[in-house]
C-alpha cells in the first residue's frame, strides 16, 4: 500500500449509502462510525449520500400540492435540496466524532451535466477541489443525483441517480472500487423482497448488470453501471447494517462460475401504446419514433405488423409516466400522416431473464416461453437480445410469472 506525505494512503474509495441507510439520526450516526473506521485505516474517502428515507417522494408530491405540472428546471431545484440536508447532517456526525469532513453539492465539486431536467447525464467532473481537500486530510461528503448544467442550473440524474454520483467520481478520481451501500446485503438473482427464494450472488458482470438494471431491478442506477463498465471501476453492493461481503459487479472474464441465468427482474411502470391504421410506406417508423427521442422518451420493445389496404400497426412499451408526452407527439404525427389511432394499455408487465450464458445455450427462451404457457399466462409481445429474453405479460400475473422463471432456471437452488 503506498502512503502519502500526510500519513493517508494514496488509494482512494468511494462510499454510497442510499436513502433507508441515511433514513433517520440514529442511522447517520452509524454510518458515521462506518466511514471513521475507514478513515483510521488510512484511507482518503469520498462518501456519496442520497436524500434521508423517503424524502424524494415527499418532495414530489409536494410540488404537486402546488402546480399539475411543475417546470421540469424548478423539479429539479427541490428534489435536489433532499441530499443537502442528508450530506450537512452526515458531515455534522463525522464532525461529532472527531473525524474532519467537509459536504459539498454535486455544483461546488463541479459535476457538469447536460440540461435535460429530471435526467440529466453527466458529461464531466473536474476533480481538482475534491483532491485539494482530501490532500488536507478531509473526508469528502457528496450529495449524490446532482449536478449542475452549463448554466449553472441544478439537475438532477434521474431517480436512483447517486449510484450514478458515486461511481462517475470514482472513475474520475481514479478510486479502484467504489461501494454502494444499500438496505440488502448484494445484488440478489431476483428482488429478495419480492421473491423469498432469491439468492446472492458473489459477483456479477456489468454488462448482466447492466440489462437487469435497465430492466427493472432497482439495486443499482443502470448508469452507474454504464460509468462501471467504461471506465473498470469495480462496484461492491454491500449492506449498511451489516460488515458481510456483498457483490461484486465486475467483468465478464473475471467471473469464476458462469450461469445460463443470472438473475430475473419484473418491470410494472411501463404501458404499451398501439398507433394503429398508419401509412404503410418508407420512413413512417423513423418519424414515430425520432418524434418519441426527440422528447427524450425511452422505448423498449416494439412490434411491428402489417394490415390491410396498406395500413400498418406499431405497438411499443414506454413508462407509464411517459405517456402524456408520447400521447403529444404521436397526435400530431397522426394530424400530419391524416391516418392512424392511438390506444393505450398500463396493464402490463415485463418479465425478463438475464445470462450471459445464454450466448452459448440453446432452448433458454423456449423453456420460459414453456413455463408461462403451463400457467396459463398469455404473452403479448417478445423481445431478446444475445444475453436477455423479456416478454410482455398481464400485470395481474406478474408476480407469479417472476417467481415461476426464477425457479424454472433453478435460481432458487445456487448457493
Ligand atoms: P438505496 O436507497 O440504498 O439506493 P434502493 O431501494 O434504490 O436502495 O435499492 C435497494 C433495493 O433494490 C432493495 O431493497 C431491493 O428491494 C431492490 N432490488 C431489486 N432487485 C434486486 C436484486 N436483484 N438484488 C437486490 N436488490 C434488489
Ligand atoms: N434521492 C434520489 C431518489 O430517491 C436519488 C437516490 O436516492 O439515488 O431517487
Ligand atoms: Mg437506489
Amino acid at each position: 500500500m503506498l502512503y502519502l506525505e500526510n500519513g493517508l494512503m494514496q488509494e482512494i474509495l468511494v462510499q454510497k449509502f442510499g436513502g433507508t441507510s441515511v433514513g433517520d439520526p440514529e442511522r447517520i450516526r452509524r454510518v458515521a462510525e462506518r466511514i471513521k473506521r475507514y478513515y483510521e485505516k488510512g484511507y482518503r474517502l469520498v462518501v456519496v449520500v442520497s436524500a434521508m428515507g423517503h424524502t424524494t417522494d415527499e418532495l414530489i408530491a409536494l410540488a404537486g400540492k402546488v402546480a399539475k405540472n411543475p417546470p421540469k428546471r424548478e423539479m429539479d431545484m427541490l428534489l435536489a435540496t433532499g441530499e443537502q440536508v442528508s450530506i450537512a447532517l452526515l458531515a455534522m456526525a463525522l464532525h461529532e466524532i472527531g473525524v474532519p469532513a467537509r459536504s459539498f453539492t454535486g455544483g461546488q465539486v463541479n459535476i457538469l451535466t447536460d440540461g435535460n431536467f429530471s435526467n440529466a447525464r453527466i458529461e464531466s467532473i473536474d476533480t481538482s477541489r475534491l483532491l485539494a481537500e482530501l490532500d488536507k486530510g478531509q473526508v469528502c461528503i457528496v450529495a449524490g443525483f446532482q449536478g449542475v448544467d452549463q448554466e449553472q442550473n441544478i439537475t438532477t440524474l434521474g431517480r436512483g441517480g447517486s449510484d450514478t454520483t458515486a461511481v462517475a467520481l470514482a472513475a474520475a478520481l481514479k478510486a479502484s472500487e467504489c461501494e454502494i451501500y444499500t438496505d440488502v446485503d448484494g445484488v440478489y438473482t431476483t428482488d429478495p423482497n419480492k421473491v423469498e427464494e432469491a439468492r446472492k450472488l458473489k459477483q456479477i458482470s456489468y454488462d448482466e448488470m447492466l440489462e437487469l438494471a435497465s430492466l427493472g431491478a432497482g439495486v443499482l442506477h443502470n448508469r452507474s453501471v454504464e460509468f462501471a463498465k467504461k471506465y473498470g471501476v469495480t462496484i461492491h453492493v454491500r449492506s449498511s447494517f451489516n460488515f458481510n461481503e456483498g457483490t461484486k459487479v465486475v467483468s465478464e472474464d473475471m467471473i469464476m462460475e458462469k450461469l445460463t441465468v443470472t438473475g430475473v427482474t419484473l418491470k410494472s411502470d411501463d404501458a404499451r401504446m398501439t398507433v394503429a391504421d398508419i401509412p404503410d410506406r418508407p420512413g413512417i417508423a423513423a418519424e414515430l419514433f425520432q418524434a418519441l427521442a426527440d422528447k427524450k422518451i425511452n422505448i423498449d420493445m416494439i412490434v411491428q405488423s402489417t394490415g390491410k389496404d396498406r395500413l400498418n400497426t406499431i405497438s411499443f412499451t414506454l413508462p407509464v409516466a411517459a405517456l402524456p408526452d408520447a400521447r403529444q407527439a404521436v397526435e400530431s404525427l397522426i394530424a400530419k400522416w391524416g391516418s392512424g389511432s392511438i390506444s393505450t394499455d398500463e396493464n402490463i408487465a415485463i418479465v425478463s431473464a438475464v445470462g450471459v450464458g445464454m450466448k452459448s445455450h440453446t432452448g433458454v427462451a423456449a423453456s420460459m416461453f414453456r413455463a408461462l404457457a403451463e400457467h396459463n399466462i398469455n404473452i403479448e409481445m417478445i423481445s431478446t437480445s444475445e444475453i436477455k429474453i423479456s416478454c410482455v405479460i398481464a400485470r395481474e400475473r406478474g408476480r407469479e410469472a417472476l417467481r415461476l422463471i426464477h425457479s424454472v432456471f433453478g435460481l432458487d437452488k445456487i448457493h
